[in-house]
């Protein structure tokens, strides 16, 4: 077992097991060992590939939807302009260099970053210094007042969620602990969870069955609703997940671009869980906001230009780059790829119209 997993077995030998949400805290954020401190996670040379880091295509039109977002709030003199766990920086610098067609809006764009991650904040810093000079925050809350576009791409997922499994008629939490040979594994509370920690229809389900929740995600989203509610702006969210709410175990470790044991290799691979966007839009709305979607993130880039986008990209290139489009193309927007699963959301302060939902 690794530095990570020994410091976790002391601590559960110490004070008994933990939540899977405190595993995944852990595993993802320790100050020491934890997978965003310590792995060059993004990336074909890491453990998965995220959107921007695919094609300059999806940043741009991102972009795109910021200055239609800056127009349906009226063209604010000064505008937040925000990315919820940035990454490498890449969907930043190409929505800037897209929205540079309006050099208002990159005049009135105050950027600011929420990050936790002290290295992937000195990439940030390293690949957005020829473009913008921009700010940091930990946390949602402690971003400065006033109008804001928001974007935020794989950043609900990596935050943690809890689980509960059905077993002998009671939903329990399923926590981490250690086996008999003092190994990290899966157990459960001995107590039932309290009644606003198990689903809707807690009665019909199948002993087994799991439910998930993921409190940080909606108290993000629900501080999002509040602050674009009172302050004005709109908040872009892309991850992957499901819009209608069903039971499951959807938390899963990746490393290398290949699943992994998730108890394994603790800090060693990426952990995440499917957004639940009905959660979300909930949140949302009792936060005070106006939701649009979610709809397919295949759906959301077509509707925004992904197509034209593509065809203008390529009109100048030989055809080796002009068939590195195409499969850009595929793996954003086509149904066996991120097309599907990856869903596109927003959060605005009062009901608007803006592209890529349907409907203009
Ligand atoms: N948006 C980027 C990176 C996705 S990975 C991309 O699409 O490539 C998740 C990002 O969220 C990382 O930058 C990670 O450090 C950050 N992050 C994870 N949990 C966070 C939290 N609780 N607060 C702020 N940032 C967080």
């Amino acid at each position: 077992m690794n530095a990570l997993g020994e410091k976790l077995k002391a601590t559960i030998a110490a004070a008994g097991p933990i939540t899977v949400a405190d595993y995944m805290a852990l595993a993802l954020g320790d100050p020491e060992h934890g997978y965003y401190t310590t792995r060059n996670a993004i990336g074909l040379s890491g453990d998965f590939i995220t959107a921007p880091e695919i094609s300059q295509m999806f940043g741009e039109l991102v972009g795109l939807w910021c200055l239609a977002a800056w127009d349906a709030i009226g063209r604010p003199e000064r505008v937040l302009l925000v990315e919820l766990g940035p990454g490498h920086g890449t969907l930043m610098a190409d929505l800037i260099r897209a929205a540079s067609l309006r050099p208002a809006f990159l005049k009135a764009a105050e950027i600011h970053l929420v990050e936790i991650s002290p290295e992937l904040r000195e990439k940030q810093r390293r690949r957005l210094a020829p473009l913008a000079a921009p700010s940091w925050h930990r946390r949602i809350e402690d971003l400065p007042e006033g109008p804001a576009i928001i974007v935020a791409n794989e950043f609900f997922d990596a935050l943690p969620l809890r689980q509960f499994v059905k077993a002998g008629g009671a939903w329990r939490e399923r926590l981490v602990g250690l086996d008999e040979a003092g190994a990290l594994a899966f157990g459960l509370a001995a107590d039932a969870a309290p009644p606003g920690l198990s689903p809707p229809d807690a009665e019909g389900a199948p002993d087994g069955a799991v439910f998930e929740i993921n409190r940080p995600a909606e108290a993000a989203a629900a501080a999002l609703a509040h602050r674009l509610a009172k302050s004005g702006g709109a908040a872009l969210i892309f991850d992957y997940g499901y819009a209608e709410e069903g039971l499951g175990d959807t938390l899963q470790a990746v490393r290398a671009h290949r699943y992994a044991e998730v108890l394994a290799d603790p800090g060693e691979c990426d952990l995440t869980a499917h957004v639940n966007f009905a959660a979300l839009a909930r949140a949302a709305a009792a936060g005070g906001g106006k939701v649009l979607g979610p709809v397919t993130q295949g759906d959301f880039l077509i509707a925004m230009g992904l197509i034209e986008r593509a065809g203008a990209l390529g009109a100048d290139k030989d055809a080796a780059a002009q068939a590195d489009i195409v499969a850009a193309v595929e793996r954003l927007a086509g149904p066996e790829e991120m097309g599907t699963l990856f869903k596109a959301m927003a959060i605005c302060g009062v009901a608007m119209s803006l592209p890529g939902f349907g409907g203009e």
